[in-house]
């Protein structure tokens, strides 16, 4: 332990965040481009890890994000409570060249709905907006289903990296001061 160390606010901020969302669309991607900045063209299964750390300041303080990713049990409407344990954030992924990833959306929130009991940061993220000419869901269309269901929104991604960290870190954020204002 080095004397910053001791001598420092105290404060330690630790938050779990999921994403969830069909098979396909993005969200094992969207993590790794987040995390380590690697895309793959390939769909694979996630082996070993169940999530990543990832740090940012906010406010002069170290805060970490514990983003759990699914390991492919979603393909089976499979994710465990244990998933969604203490989770404090979501990212709800839909493919924006799959209509049927976006109808999916509301199953979603149901699904974190029965599983979480505190006060959720959520966002709504409508990903692959890199493939423009293939489009099957409006950014109307997904900025109103966020409206109506009181969360963030942007389109991402993963390919080319575009609003990746935004998405990523305007959760960790919203997060962040909704544990604040609760500390007073
Ligand atoms: P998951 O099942 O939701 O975890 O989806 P994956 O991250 O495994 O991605 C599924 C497939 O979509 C893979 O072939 C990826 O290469 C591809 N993919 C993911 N994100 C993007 C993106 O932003 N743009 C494009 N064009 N392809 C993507
Ligand atoms: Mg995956």
């Amino acid at each position: 332990m080095s004397s910053s160390d001791e001598e420092g606010s105290g404060e330690e901020y630790l938050f779990k965040i999921v994403i969830i969302g069909d098979s396909a669309v993005g969200k094992s991607n969207l993590l790794s481009r987040y995390a380590r900045n690697e895309f793959s063209a390939h769909s694979k299964a996630t082996i070993g890890v169940e999530f990543q750390t990832q740090s940012m300041e906010i406010d002069g303080k170290e805060v970490k994000a514990q983003i759990w990713d699914t390991a492919g049990q979603e393909r089976f409407r499979a994710v465990t409570s244990a998933y969604y344990r203490g989770a404090v954030g979501a990212l709800i992924v839909y493919d924006i060249t799959r209509r049927t990833t976006f109808d999916s959306v509301g199953r979603w929130l149901d699904e974190l709905k029965t599983h979480s009991d505190t006060t959720m940061a959520r966002m709504l993220v409508g990903n692959k907006c890199d493939l423009e000419n293939i489009r099957d869901v409006s950014v109307e269309e997904g900025k109103s289903l966020a409206e109506a269901e009181g969360l963030f929104f942007m389109e991402t991604s993963a390919l080319d990296s575009t609003n990746v960290n935004k998405a990523f870190e305007l959760v960790i954020r919203e997060i962040y001061s909704n544990v604040s204002r609760k500390d007073g």
